[in-house]
């Protein structure tokens, strides 16, 4: 069976497709990305040296508005890994019904080697390599693995020299000073943890003192702790990151482990903790679990081992498709990755809306707006899931297929 993320992608596609006797033409028509951009960027290094790196842009639809979907630098990042993540901003925009497409951009870095100059040489580069093909009412790029709001703020400004206006919609996850908006750094999270109290309720499942293992401690599996610790009294008993995990049983501080990492560079090391490997996390007694790192970490191979009762995907393809029938033959609730995570595109859209009317509304208004969204999209995947009987997954690409495939015959490209 292929780890291949695009292939994957297509086969997740293909699945639902057969579900609802969709056409081959139709399937073609969606199967890939409706324009791929690849560039190569040379970079003088601080050391004089010269150093090329390769990047990507994929748009795969925009037949519901412009395209979205954030920038991943990574060492790992390949052009079929973009391809898969900017169907699934599709198959998510849609799923949460706010008027968007799907893209999704990366380069092959490791931003941890490069410093804070070179880091900004080579997001104004990717810009003007891909200026032409993006903009707020065509493309608009997003902070993804590694990538943050500095580095959002350094690519607005180089969209903006270019076209020489302003233009703060072009891209979103900007510092708050630069027009970005209230709530946008833990909207991922906060919108996670919506779905997970929606499946708690689904389950009875009581959240206060329900424990909780997340892999990956970044910006979104660091918040969801966090949040999940603060305001539905969650007992979090394992994190990690890339360098490993912490276990305590009884619980850990989320915010001293966040802490920890910023000090220390790992959440490893912990005082009143025991290291577990990124593996064994996955694999705890806990009512909770939550993939917030990269993909294919749940496979055939330790599917059969999950023990947690929810599993909510705040990483972007975290499961593979025979782990997928595993979890749900043994009564899993997946809430799968773009329902789950949607809760960053669906601020990052109220972004976009700020922007081009240049007002602003609070974080409560954010939040309030955000919980309606998800919870709607929670709802209509549980519903389409119960009525097919087919996995969330499943469920949810009924509706966003259905939603894409709507607006395309409308336009007259089906
Ligand atoms: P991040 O760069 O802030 O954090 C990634 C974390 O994963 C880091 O703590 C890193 O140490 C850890 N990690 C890396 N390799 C690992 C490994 N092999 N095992 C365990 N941990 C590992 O990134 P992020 O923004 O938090 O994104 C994490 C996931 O969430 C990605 O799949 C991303 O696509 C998805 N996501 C993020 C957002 C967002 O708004 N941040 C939105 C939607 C989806």
């Amino acid at each position: 069976m292929s780890l291949d993320p695009f292939k994957i992608a297509q086969e997740q596609l293909a699945n639902a497709c057969k579900i609802k006797d969709i056409s081959n033409e139709v399937f073609n028509a969606l199967a890939e990305p409706e324009r791929f951009v690849r560039i190569r960027i040379t970079l003088k290094m601080d050391n004089g040296a010269l150093k090329t790196f390769t990047g990507f842009r994929s748009q795969y639809n925009s037949a519901r508005g412009p395209m979205k979907g954030g920038i991943r630098w990574h060492p790992e990042e390949s052009e079929s890994l973009v391809k898969a993540l900017s169907a699934w901003m599709t198959w998510k925009t849609a799923c949460v019904d706010i008027p968007l497409g799907g893209a999704k951009g990366g380069i092959i870095c490791n931003p941890k080697e490069l410093s804070n100059t070179e880091q900004e040489k080579l997001a104004r580069d990717y810009i003007r390599k891909i200026a032409d093909f993006i903009g707020p009412q065509i493309d608009v790029p997003a902070p993804d693995v590694y990538t943050n709001p500095q580095i959002m703020a350094w690519m607005m400004d180089e969209y903006e020299t270019i076209f020489r206006k302003h233009s703060p919609s072009v891209i979103t996850g900007k510092p708050l000073p630069l027009g970005g908006s209230a709530g946008r750094f833990v909207s991922t999270s906060k919108g996670g943890n919506y779905c997970i109290r929606e499946a708690a309720k689904d389950m009875d499942l009581n959240l206060n003192g329900a424990t909780v293992a997340v892999q990956g401690y970044g910006n979104a599996g660091s918040w969801a702790a966090r949040l999940l610790h603060d305001e539905y009294g969650c007992k979090i008993i394992a994190v990690s990151d890339s360098k490993g995990g912490i276990y305590n049983k009884n619980g850990l501080n989320p915010h001293k482990a966040f802490e920890h990492k910023v000090e220390t560079r790992s959440v490893i090391g912990m005082k009143g903790t025991e290291d577990i490997t990124n593996e064994e996390i996955l694999e705890l007694e806990c009512d909770v679990l939550v993939p917030a790192a990269l993909e294919n970490v749940i496979t055939e191979k330790n599917a059969q081992n999950i023990k947690a009762k929810i599993v909510a995907e705040l990483a972007n393809g975290p499961t593979t498709p025979r782990a997928d029938k595993i979890l749900f033959k043994n009564g899993i609730h997946v809430i799968p990755d773009f329902l789950c995570n949607a809760g960053g595109v669906t601020v990052s859209y109220f972004e976009m809306v700020q922007g081009y009317y240049r007002y602003f509304w609070t974080e409560r208004e954010i939040f309030e707006a955000l919980d309606r969204v998800m919870t709607n999209a929670y709802n209509s995947t549980k519903e389409s899931a119960d009525q097919h009987n087919v996995d969330h997954r499943t469920g949810a690409y009924l509706i966003s297929i259905d939603r894409v495939i709507e607006a395309m015959k409308l336009r007259g490209r089906l």
